[in-house]
Parts: structure tokens; sequence; C-alpha cells
């Protein structure tokens, strides 16, 4: 058998902030909790350089090292956790109990949480496809470094964009932030952060209309929104922060998504399918910050808790 068990009180599928902060709740509540994921901890969290709006942390602190801290405390109080890609969700069995199916085999659950998150939206200009990972990235932090003493820019006008910006240019000789419109949206802080930087310049009105080199990026093509005008901004390396996807497409025709993907839930976490749950940017089209995924994770645990405590001849048999 794949899993260490064939049943569990609690399936936490994603482990991101949502997903672990569900997994230590259930398993403080003495559930049976395991965290399925396909990839690293942490989710997008782990993908950005430094967090400094999580309480607690009052200097800050790296989101790769705030997804190991959430990861351990997790496990101390019992929550294991395996590596598999989630396929399905099967509804409830006459014993009220789900099923899912997963690239390792099929795991069984009384609960069901998806914490999924999201994955960085494409731009979908010409060349993006053909030059990805050479010079296109979604991710400052995991690639920044092969952009060192080079020009680059960040299309995006959001927090993602913005921020990272201000980390690539301490690794950067030029960083233009390019974005669409006269007004970015992100936060007072992190474009007063930008702004302070000597090396940062913004390209706004600026629609990025083409990224353009043959083996490797070599400029990015930006329009004017107001003149019209065409103009290249010569640079090694393009950052895409033009927003997110969730990762949802394995629950499509089984639980109820929004016209975006997003999945519906109610103010308990309780998605269309019965003892299946949603926590996180998986299921917010808004206020996507760690602490709203972790409320939504411990949201989950208490709402499973309850429900399952109302039905004593299912909990812990
Ligand atoms: P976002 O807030 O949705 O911003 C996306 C940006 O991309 C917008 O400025 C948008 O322009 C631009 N855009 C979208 N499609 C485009 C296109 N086709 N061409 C050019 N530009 C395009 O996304 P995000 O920055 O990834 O943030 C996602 C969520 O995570 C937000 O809720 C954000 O607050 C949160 N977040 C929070 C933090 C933090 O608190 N530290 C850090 C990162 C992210 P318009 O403005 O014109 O629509």
């Amino acid at each position: 058998m794949a899993f260490k068990q064939e049943t569990y009180d609690v399936v936490i599928i994603g482990s991101g902030p949502a997903g672990l902060t569900c997994a230590l709740y259930c398993a403080r509540a003495g559930l049976g909790a395991v965290i399925l994921d396909r990839g690293m901890q942490g989710g997008q969290m782990a993908m950005t350089e430094w967090i400094d709006n999580y309480p607690g942390f009052h200097e800050g602190v790296e989101g790769s090292k705030l997804g190991e801290l959430m990861f351990e405390h997790a496990r101390r109080f019992g929550a294991e956790s395996t590596y598999a890609t989630v396929e399905r969700i099967v509804g409830k069995d006459s014993d009220g109990i789900l099923t899912v199916e997963t690239d390792m085999g099929p795991l069984k659950a009384k609960a069901v949480v998806v914490a999924t998150g999201a994955a960085p939206a494409e731009l979908g200009a010409p060349g993006e496809a053909e030059l990805r990972g050479r010079g296109v990235s979604y991710c400052a932090v995991c690639d920044g470094n092969f952009f060192k003493g080079q020009d680059v820019c960040v299309i995006g006008g959001g927090d993602a964009a913005v921020e990272e910006a201000a980390y690539l240019a301490k690794l950067c000789r030029k960083v233009y932030i390019v974005h669409r419109r006269d007004k970015l949206r992100a936060a007072k802080a992190a474009q007063d952060a930008a702004a302070s930087k000597d090396n940062i310049e913004f390209a706004l009105n600026s629609i990025p209309t083409a990224i353009l080199g043959d083996t490797e990026v070599k400029a990015l093509r930006v329009k004017d929104a107001v003149a019209g005008e065409e103009r290249d901004l010569p640079c090694s390396g393009v950052f895409i922060y033009v927003g997110i996807k969730p990762a949802t497409d394995f629950a499509r025709g089984a639980l109820d998504l929004d016209e975006n993907g997003f999945i519906v839930t109610d103010n308990e976490m309780r998605t269309s399918m019965d003892g299946v749950y949603a926590a996180g940017d998986a299921r917010r089209p808004r206020n996507r910050q760690v602490v709203t995924a972790c409320a939504d994770g411990a949201t989950a645990a208490l709402t499973i808790e309850r429900i399952l405590n109302e039905q004593p001849d299912r909990w812990r048999k």
C-alpha cells in the first residue's frame, strides 16, 4: 500500500499555509490527518522571499522558513504527509466515507480538505511560452540569481509584482516594473519600498505585447496605453506576476467552482460535496494572504471536528 493507512479521518490536499494549518488543528484535535502534496511544502508562501505581515514575526520571515515551521508544527501533533497527485474525489459511500483517487492509489477519508492553492497566471503574450525557462520566469526567488547584474522586467502592478521587483533590485542592475495602467494596485507599503530603490524604474501605462528573443530573452515590447506607440525595453529576464489561477482542475465537475475556477464554499469552508471542504487560495478570489489562508485552514478543521463530534458512530472508529 502506498499510504501508511488506508483510511484517515481527514485527507488534506495541499501543503501551503491553509493545508498546514488545517493539519495542525486536525491533528491537535486527535484526528488522523494526512497531507498530500505533489511538490514542495509551503506552496506559494515558500516561493516568496520575505513575508513582512505575518503576525508574530515582527521583523519579517523568509517564506520558505515559515513553511518549514508550519510543517514541523503540524508534525509535532502527529499529522502525516506524503507525496501524491490527486486525480479525483469520489463522494461518500453508504458508510459515509469519501475516496480520494491519487497517482499513488486510492485513499479513504471521513473528510477531505482541498487546499491546493493557486499557480501563477500566464500573460498570454507572444514569446512567453517559447522563452519560458530562457529568461521568462514566474518566480523571482527561484530564478532571480540567474539575472545577477543584469536588467529585468517585472510585469504586473499587484503586491506580488511590486514586492518581487524590490527583491530583484537587490540582485539586478535595473528592474522595470511594467504595468498596464497608471496606478499600481499593490499595497502602499510595497509601493513605497519599491519607489525607494534607485535601480527600479516604473513603466506605467505600458501594455506588454511581446517577449522578444530567439533562444533567450532580449527585450520586452510594450505599447503605451495612451499614445499607442510601441517601444522595446532591453532586458535578459521577464518576471510575470499578473495574478494567479486556482489549482482546481481536478475538482471540475465534482465541486461547484466560480467562473474563474475558485471553489465555492460557505463560511465554514463547506463545498458543494458533502464532507469536502476548501481552504486558502483555491477558494479565495480576494484577500489572498498567508494569514487568511491559515484562518481558512483552521476554520475547515474546526468545522470538521464539530461535524464528526455530532456523529459519534463515525468518530475514531
Ligand atoms: P493581483 O493582485 O491580481 O495583480 C495582478 C496584476 O497583474 C494587476 O496589476 C493587473 O493589472 C496585472 N495584469 C493582469 N493581467 C494582465 C495582463 N494580461 N497584462 C498585463 N498586466 C496584467 O495578483 P498578485 O499580485 O499575484 O496577488 C494575488 C493576491 O495575493 C492578491 O490578493 C495580493 O494582495 C496577494 N498577495 C499579497 C502579498 C502580501 O500581502 N505580502 C504578496 C503577494 C500577493 P490591473 O491592476 O490593471 O488589473
